[in-house]
């Protein structure tokens, strides 16, 4: 039996009796990482990586049941040994590996390649059977160094400071705010939305290593702002609040901007494509790295991606998941 098995609740380990990720509520889920489409509220239990813990408690429930794994550890369920290597995405972010009888099955998550100065650098595990995300698995999509966009935020932002401009980046919190507040300090006092200062808190108090920001609260004067850079998520980016600072700039830095794909952004000043996913080479690299003999892919250019490996002589197939493509992952504002 197939130690994988894509069941309608998500991705199933029978020997192991757990789910990866799943969509449905079950009573064990093994958790790749806290953005909302891949952990949901409602399972019994929950095994991920010991920095994802506090982000479930912060955004499902405090009283969860939380087992967690440091990367390279491996615990036994019901015979098959687990284990959790980074996956680069996010903070906490982790591949799945399984093993029963010689048999080894690695499931990435979402995941890239680019070390991101934050979340642990994705790490290339040998196995038989791969699951890969394909969300940027098109041609087009190649990103350039993380420093190269930083600069030109950096540009950017001075460029509205002469013109007495608010400059607002919209970051999804969970990962992509984390890294530019990294990027970017030192340059500008950071000013962060609830949301990105809620898991801030969390992860300082977990031991993460992050520069210093500043909550954004009613009482904060918009000169201050002004003089800043501000953090919100999507959800925040067409609200009144943005509108009403002083003169606001909107930059967006999200992987699509590389094509200003999609009617969302299209009022943007500004585009950076800042992707925490892996771009074309960067999923190949990676593919070729596990030196799988079979790819399962999930979420993204599901068909041409694996079509394509099909064609450079990786067994590749496409599954359907319920797996979210936007960067911004149906993220809700605490
Ligand atoms: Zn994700
Ligand atoms: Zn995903």
């Amino acid at each position: 039996m197939a130690l994988i098995s894509f069941t309608s609740k998500g991705i199933y380990c029978p020997q192991g009796k757990f789910y990866i990720d799943p969509w449905q509520p079950v009573d064990l889920a093994v958790t790749t990482h806290g953005h909302a489409d891949h952990v949901r509220w409602g399972n019994r239990a929950y095994l991920c990586h010991k920095l994802t813990e506090p982000i479930l408690r912060q955004r499902l429930a405090e009283d969860l049941s939380i087992q967690t794994l440091g990367y390279n550890e491996e615990i036994s369920i019901n015979g098959v040994k687990l284990s959790m290597f980074p996956a680069g995405h996010v903070i906490g972010s982790a591949q799945i590996r399984l093993e029963y009888r010689g048999e080894v099955a690695v499931v990435s998550g979402d995941y890239k390649v680019e070390h991101d100065g934050v979340s642990t650098g994705f790490e290339p595990v040998k196995c038989h059977t791969f699951v890969s995300e394909s969300t940027f698995g098109l041609p087009i999509y190649k990103w350039q160094p993380q420093q190269v966009i930083f600069n030109q935020i950096r540009d950017w932002v001075g460029a509205n400071k002469d013109r007495n401009k608010t400059s607002v980046l919209i970051a999804y919190s969970l990962g992509k705010a984390q890294r530019l507040i990294n990027g970017l300090t030192g340059f500008s006092n950071i000013y962060v939305h609830s949301s990105i200062a809620n898991l801030n808190d969390r992860f300082i108090a977990a031991g993460v290593d992050l520069p210093e920001t500043i909550r954004i609260t009613p009482e904060l004067r918009k000169e201050e702002l002004q003089k800043g850079l501000v953090i919100v998520p999507p959800a925040m980016a067409d609200g009144r609040w943005v509108k009403n600072l002083i003169s606001p700039a909107v930059g967006v830095c999200s992987g699509w901007m590389r094509v200003r794909a999609g009617r969302r952004w299209r009022s943007a000043d500004a585009g950076f494509a800042l992707s925490d996913h892996a771009d074309w080479p960067g999923l190949l690299d990676a593919i070729k790295a596990t030196e799988a003999e079979k790819v399962f892919v999930t979420h993204g250019f599901t068909a041409t991606f694996s079509k394509y490996l099909n064609e450079i002589g990786i067994a590749a197939e496409e599954v359907k998941t319920q797996y979210g493509t936007e960067e911004e992952e149906s993220e809700v504002v605490e």
